[in-house]
């Protein structure tokens, strides 16, 4: 998989690209990640990548030929892509949106900066537009690399443990339960006994009821989205669980949606 990140300060993204996970996945080749200098394409003497807004007001917004451009040279020199802006506007991102984007062979990221880009230059070249969260950012460096980080970690042979990715938060449609490393007994507070029992069955169970009562305590809106095997509702019957589960899901079908998740 390839990312081309087009920015006006790709030096913002040196160190998050050289460290930890997304390193070790470039130097095996798992991803490839570029990043291209929109000042590279600017065409006058000195190198302006934005201007005034027509119509007046605060701010700068990014001129289109630049970033026509920058676009045009990734697509020359790596081939088809989905181009992203990386934009407030867009299309919420979510552990979903990594999984689809985590099958495509190459993506462009366009970092806006200011006011914005261009309208012209998002309607001629942009196929989509992420935001990471509704909230302002100087610029769109830092959403890219959100997007870059969450996407190449779903890349296949990029996590060590190709199932970790499965049981993460979102992936299993609830939060992943608490976790607990040594030592045993710190200063007083000791980790659960079922997790210390060794009996993979008991683990396994106490871990899926962790984390079913912390999604109910939290976000019980997954629920809305969540189906659970026949064992599993056994289960959440046995510890009382099932009945607030069920009524959140029963809320949901009577605004409409058909489907029964818990019979
Ligand atoms: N004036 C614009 C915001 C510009 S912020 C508006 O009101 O819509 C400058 C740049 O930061 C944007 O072009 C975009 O690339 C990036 N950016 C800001 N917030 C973002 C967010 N929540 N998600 C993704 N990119 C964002």
């Amino acid at each position: 998989m390839i990312f081309d990140i087009i920015t006006i300060f790709p030096e913002l993204l040196v160190s998050p690209l050289d460290e930890g996970i997304i390193r070790r996945a470039r130097q095996e080749n798992k991803v490839e990640i570029h990043t291209t200098n929109i000042r590279d394409y600017a065409l006058d003497k000195h190198a302006m990548t934005d201007d005034r807004p027509f119509g007046g007001g605060e701010g700068m917004v990014m001129k289109p030929e630049p970033l026509q451009g920058a676009v045009a040279a990734v697509l020359a020199a790596r081939g088809d892509a989905e181009v992203i802006l990386m934009s407030p506007q867009g299309e919420p991102f979510t552990q979903q949106m990594a999984e689809e984007l985590a099958t495509m062979r190459h993506l462009v990221l366009v970092c806006g900066r200011y006011e914005g880009v261009d309208e012209r230059f998002q309607r001629r070249h942009i196929t989509r537009e992420i935001s990471i969260g509704d909230y302002i950012l100087t610029g769109g460096e830092l959403a890219a690399m959100v997007v870059v980080d969450a996407v190449t970690r779903l890349i296949p042979g990029v996590l060590g443990c190709a199932a970790s990715a499965e049981k993460d938060t979102f992936s299993s449609g609830l939060l992943k339960h608490p976790q607990y490393t040594r030592p045993r007994d710190w200063e007083g507070m000791e980790v659960p006994e079922e997790l210390l029992s060794g009996n993979h069955e008991q683990i396994k169970q106490y871990r899926f009821l962790a984390a079913v009562t912390r999604t109910l305590e939290r976000r019980p809106a997954m629920f809305r989205k969540k189906s659970f095997t026949a064992a599993e509702i056994k289960l959440l019957k046995r510890h009382g669980l099932y009945q607030k589960i069920a009524a959140l899901q029963n809320a949901d079908n009577g605004n409409g949606n058909k489907e029964t998740r818990c019979p």
